[in-house]
This record gives C-alpha cells, structure tokens and sequence, in this order.
C-alpha cells in the first residue's frame, strides 16, 4: 500500500493568495479532493491522507505531523502562485536525495504534458512543510492567481482537471501504481450477428474476452469497429 499525503495550501482563515475574483484556498482544495477521487477509483493499493477536506485552518506545523506520523510515503502540497508571473513551477527542499528529485522530476513532466501553462522549471526551497517532512515531499506552484492569463485557465473546471490528473500521473509513475480493472458487458452486433461480449479494461490488458459467442468463425481484430447494440 502506498500512502500518498495530499496538502491542500492555506484555508480557514488563510486565504492565500487572491486575484480575479479567485482565492488560492478554494482552488488547491478542488485541485487537491480531484487527485484522492481519481487515485482511489482508479488505481490499486493506494491510502490517501489530507491535511485538510473542507475549508478550515490548518498550521504547517499540523500538516508536516498529521504526515509524519501516518508514515507517508510521500508529501504532496499545492499551491497557487502570486506576485506577476506565469506559469507552472515545483519545488522541493535545498537538501533533498536523489531519489526525492526524482519524484519532482516524473511530477514535473507529467504535469506539463497535460498543462498548457508556462514551464518555469523545478526549482529547490527552504519552505516548511518541504523541510519537516520526513518523506520525500514536493510542492507544486499551479499559475498565477493575478494574472489574466493564468487566473483566466484556474476559473475553468476542464483546466483544473487535467492538473489534477498530470498529478496523478505524476505519482502512479513515482509508485509503479497499477489501474484497477474494470469490465463492462456490451452487446455487439457483426453483420446480422449479435454477440454478448464483456470487456476488460485495465493499464495493461484492454482484452476482448467472448462471453456468449454465438458463431465460431467470428474474430475481433484490433482496429475493427463494431456496432454496439
Ligand atoms: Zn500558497
């Protein structure tokens, strides 16, 4: 089981930062709740910890012991940056291993691909929760709340998605996780034929498995479009 603390920044009385009618709390929040929603109903064997799951304050000194003492593997936070720039950015502690700078950069490249911001790179810090946690941790900076452009792709839901699942991808690389496997029956219709078919899905296999053939001579090939009934 690996055990993946999420930290959503600021909260409560700890706005963060602010801009374009935005506030930096509410956004890591919907950021933060969307990663734990699609690791636990994608993937296996993982645990999800929040330092917080609604809208209340939380100290940094709280979030780095709530982590500790679950024993994390690893140390998520995100935050919205401010100040006037642009663009995506991550960091972790000035002392980090190697292996923690690993992580940043999987976290890093995954994140991008899926990100239509600027790459401003992956960078070291001395902040807090990046030093107290006794786990390889990162922080992720995701665009500027006072700037136009940025403030204007954090206002939409689809944006704010595909960060949350460039973190996810991030992580299932990190964990070697594995995607849950699904089936789904379908009825299919070949020619004047219908068959029952159930499907698997899963990271590795997406295997056609015949559950009710009712001609011998009938094989799906890879590319073969097929009329669902
Ligand atoms: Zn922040």
């Amino acid at each position: 089981m690996v055990k993946i603390f999420i930290d959503p920044g600021h909260g409560g009385s700890d706005s963060g930062a602010l801009g374009y009618g935005l506030k930096e709390k509410d956004l890591t929040l919907t950021i933060a709740t969307r990663i734990r929603s699609i690791l636990l109903a994608e993937y296996n064997d993982v645990s999800i910890l929040m330092s917080r799951m609604k809208d209340e304050t939380v100290t940094l000194t709280q979030r780095t012991n709530a982590a500790n003492t679950w024993g994390a593997d690893y140390f998520l936070s995100i935050h919205i940056n401010a100040g006037g720039g642009t663009g995506y950015e991550d960091f972790v502690y000035q002392g980090s291993n190697t292996r923690a700078v690993n992580y940043q950069t999987n976290m890093h490249n995954e994140i991008m691909k899926l990100n239509t911001l600027t790459d401003r790179g992956q960078k070291t810090a001395n902040f807090h929760v990046l030093r107290e946690s006794r786990m390889p941790a990162i922080l992720t900076e995701n665009g500027f709340i006072d700037t136009n452009s940025d403030a204007a792709l954090l206002k939409s839901a689809s944006h704010l998605d595909l960060v949350a699942r460039g973190h996810v991808n991030g992580l299932v690389k990190n964990f070697n996780l594995t995607k849950k496997v699904t089936t789904v029956q379908h009825t299919v219709v070949n020619g004047d034929t219908v068959y029952a078919l159930s499907l698997q899905y899963g990271s590795t296999v997406q295997q056609i498995k015949e559950w009710n053939k009712l001609d011998s001579s009938f094989t799906i090939h890879a590319g073969q479009v097929l009329r669902v009934k």
